[in-house]
């Protein structure tokens, strides 16, 4: 079994949705297809949800038949057939209708969620009938049959086995099986997402549940690159990474897959393969449990970072101050990223300052408190065994002519970031893509 995900731009317009067809009829292993909602639907179906919770209805309602024009000439260009193309129109009606079912009703919370399910439901019902009008063998499963999240609002994949198993065990005859990314279904059986971008954690959720051969994401890059190539000039494709590093690369800003989404085929050995939809001949990168040691492999980027340093006399010699401090930003949920302290200071960087203001005020009390924003986290990642020696020599080399805020190095050995100001984090990657990586 293998499963193979497409993003929503590889199925975002009908001659794209008919070259996936293509792509997954060409091998005969019984695959699991997840498809993410057509390019740009989600982000219209949020503006829909905003505007029905914001009380202006007939705002959704004018956004809802702005998209439901464009799924019509969506299916009149992917359907050849006109009993392809009144089925089409049939599925478009049904789910836009049950949006509008739903934003004639006065707002209520969950609405939303039901609103964002529907543009997954109606990609893979499209998908599923243009493989029926061109004759590929195939059957539509729905997520919400069996993805899962338990208590804490994390995927429950003991459970998503218990309950994909069954399903598949009745069709094992059939070779392409289409589902949908991103949606599921919350402990209680609520309609819920897997957050933005979910739909690659929905496919190496599956590929782990049912232990699969591998699991090939398609988008529209071939594989993960060395460098963020919408900021430097000369980026090349990696061709493996170790899950570590991927895990790495995918928290610290490489928009190419969710950030969690690694974990899942990590723990059960599942290969991850990064394919491009626009040159399915090209290698990709493959993800598995080998490592490749002393290797610098790529750098990643995460903004918004806010620092947060606590200046005081009374941490030198003192025990209890860190976790008086770790306690502040737990009460907050406010995740932190990188630490480093020194005998009279601690510096913390964050990404999420929703809570920046309480957390200062509770912090106050333990020091001077100094915060700057809008910092850059540049992660550089590889296998640095702790004996390999120079690459801190490299990287700082190569930032020879830039302020650096913090330095993290150790914490793994997948892992160096420095924290930098982001109006310097152009020049700082094309930097390092020259000094690491001779681009
Ligand atoms: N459609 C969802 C999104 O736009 C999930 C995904 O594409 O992975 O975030
Ligand atoms: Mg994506």
């Amino acid at each position: 079994m293998q499963v193979y995900k497409f993003g929503g731009t590889s199925v975002g317009s009908p001659e794209r949705m008919r070259h996936v067809a293509q792509i997954v009829a060409g091998s005969s292993e019984q695959k699991i297809v997840v498809l993410s909602a057509l390019a740009g639907t989600t982000n219209q179906l949020v503006s829909i949800s905003e505007s029905f919770s914001s009380g202006n209805q007939d705002e959704a309602r004018n956004q809802c038949n702005d998209i439901k024009a464009t799924y019509f000439e969506f299916v009149g260009e992917l359907f050849s057939t006109e009993v392809g193309k009144k089925k089409g129109i049939d599925i478009v009606e049904k789910f836009f209708g049950q949006i509008e079912k739903l934003i004639g009703q006065p707002y209520y919370e969950k609405a939303s969620k039901l609103i964002l399910a529907q543009g997954e439901i109606i990609s893979t019902n499209l998908f599923q009938l243009f493989l029926e009008e061109s004759g590929q063998s195939s059957v539509l499963i729905n997520a919400l049959d069996f993805m899962y999240l338990d208590e804490n609002q994390e995927p429950n994949l003991p459970l998503i086995g218990r309950k994909l198993k069954p399903i598949l065990s009745n069709i094992k005859d059939i070779p392409i099986i289409v589902t949908q990314g991103y949606i599921c279904r919350t402990h209680s059986g609520g309609i819920d997402n897997l957050q933005r971008g979910g739909s690659d954690y929905t496919a190496t959720l599956i590929g782990a549940a049912v232990n699969a051969n591998e699991v090939q994401i398609w988008t529209d890059i071939d594989g993960v690159h060395n460098n963020d190539p919408r900021i430097v000039e000369n980026t090349m494709p990696i061709a493996e990474l170790s899950f570590e590093e991927a895990g790495e690369l995918a928290y610290f800003g490489a928009k190419i897959l969710h950030p969690s989404c690694i974990l899942p085929a990590q723990q059960q050995n599942v290969p991850v393969r990064i394919k491009n939809t626009l040159r399915p001949e090209a290698k990709g990168t493959l993800i598995t449990s080998n490592k490749n040691p002393e290797k610098i492999k790529a750098i990643a980027v995460k903004d918004g970072i806010t620092a947060i340093k606590i200046k005081s006399t009374r941490m030198v010699n003192a025990y209890g101050f860190l976790r008086k401090i770790f306690e502040v930003f737990e009460k907050y949920k406010t995740s932190i990223d990188m630490v480093t302290t020194s005998e009279i200071a601690v510096s913390l960087s964050i990404d999420d300052s929703t809570f920046l203001q309480n957390i200062i005020d509770e912090l106050k009390p333990f020091g001077i408190i100094e915060v700057d924003k809008d910092q850059s986290i540049i992660c550089i990642v590889g296998d640095f065994v702790a004996e390999r020696k120079g690459v801190g020599k490299d990287i700082f080399a190569s930032l020879e002519a830039i302020p650096i805020r913090m330095i993290s190095y150790g914490g793994s050995k997948n892992n160096i970031s420095v924290l930098i100001d982001t109006r310097y984090k152009k020049d700082s990657l094309q930097a390092l893509n020259k000094g690491l990586f001779n681009l």
